[in-house]
């Protein structure tokens, strides 16, 4: 028999798993069910970056790439970083199978055992898993009670953060609320980063999905370029969650000792994938925009529709979600709303914020319509 590591009993599976279980069980029988738990676009990857990866893999480009990448696309996704106002180079950039494998192997590269991480609730599922995995203890500050905004929380965090802090995990804009951190709340955990010597994480995977705000990338801020990991990936901005395309920015130091740990688990990214996200990068402006303003038009018909209900929602500037106020047991809820309303949506306990259910508008006007007058008749609303 197996005698499993104490290691992955530390982790539980996908809180959101018992939801789409029951959504795919109840589709299977024929149901039609308004899939709002999903945390993927609902658009095609871009025509050019599909033909770009058609010619690669026509071009053979099927082997072994550098371990930390293309050269080409490292530069491509420097050069889009000083876009932001970091200052990186290709050197300080590892490729990677998705924003998830640079997100593992940062709390890897940084976490021992008993180290303290500190996370910003509602946080997204997997930041959790990842910290305990490396052996990290949790410190979490509550952004709820600040309408998801994490500039009138700083007085919290400053009470939170201390010199026995490890690392810090930012995610702006928000995956689970759609919050865009302000520059001033950027410029508070700078200020507490630098003071306790705490590096952090600056989650950035949603940074072309921002409407009326402007996102600030952590590492543009003065002394934050050597305490700074920051990830991105192509799955969101460009629609490409399958091809699983990501990467994180760090100190060159950084990156050789997360080299170490990159080069003996994934060996690289997919190499065709790699050359058709130098397209992506290079070339999508205008898909970028058309999506990005589909999603803003389905968030403002989402307020509209529950406000028309009565429904107050701390709503964000980005990604594509936001954190209805629902049940105390949000997880009954969420079970009611697919059971009775064929609604699925995530409960809020998988962000550490109950009370609450995330909803994705990565459906069209037609479907979130359907959802909220799904809610409605059932009285779940
Ligand atoms: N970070 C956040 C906040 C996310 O929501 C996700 C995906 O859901 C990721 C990182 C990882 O995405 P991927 O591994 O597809 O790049």
């Amino acid at each position: 028999a197996y005698d499993f590591s104490e290691r992955i009993g530390r982790v539980e599976p996908s809180a959101t798993l018992a939801i789409s279980n029951l959504a795919a069980e109840k589709e299977a029988e024929g149901a039609d069910i308004v899939d709002l738990s999903v945390g993927e676009p609902d658009f095609d990857t871009p025509e050019n970056v599909v033909a770009a990866g058609k010619e690669a893999l026509d071009a053979g480009h099927t082997g072994y790439t550098s371990s930390n990448g293309v050269p080409a696309l490292k530069e491509a996704i420097a050069a889009k970083l000083r876009g932001t106002g970091i200052d990186a180079d290709a050197d300080e950039v590892i490729v990677t199978p998705g924003g998830k494998q640079a997100l593992y192997e940062t709390f890897q590269t940084l976490i021992d055992e008993g180290d303290e991480v500190v996370l910003l609730d509602p946080a997204w599922v997997s930041y959790e898993a990842m910290a305990k995995l490396a052996g990290g203890d949790l410190s979490r500050v509550d952004l709820a009670p600040h309408g998801f905004q994490l500039e009138p929380a700083l007085d919290e965090l400053a009470e939170t953060v201390s010199d026995d802090t490890e690392l810090l995990v930012v995610n702006s804009p928000s995956n689970p609320t759609g919050a865009v951190f302000s520059e001033a709340a950027m410029e508070g955990v700078r200020d507490l980063a630098v003071e306790h010597d705490v590096a952090v994480i600056s989650d950035e995977i949603y940074e072309r999905i921002v409407y009326d705000a402007e996102h600030v990338s952590l590492a543009s801020l003065d002394g934050m370029a050597d305490r700074t990991v920051t990830i991105n990936g192509f799955s969101k901005a460009y629609s490409m969650t399958g091809w699983r395309l990501g990467y994180l920015h760090a100190t060159d130091e950084f990156v050789g000792e997360a080299g170490k740990l990159h080069s003996h688990s994934v060996s690289c990214a997919t190499n065709f994938v790699q050359r058709a996200g130098i397209e992506a990068l290079e070339n999508t402006e205008e898909s970028v925009a058309e999506m990005r303003d589909a999603f803003a038009d389905r968030r403002d018909l989402l307020v509209d529709l529950f406000d028309e209900h009565g429904v107050d929602v701390d709503v964000g500037d980005g990604a594509f979600y936001m954190m209805i106020p629902v049940d105390d047991d949000d997880q009954a809820w969420c079970e009611a709303a697919i059971e009775r309303a064929a609604v699925a949506c995530v409960p809020g306990s998988a962000f550490n914020a109950p009370g609450y259910a995330r909803i994705s508008y990565a459906a069209s006007e037609e479907r979130l319509r359907e959802a909220v007058d799904r809610l409605v008749s059932n009285d779940l609303l």
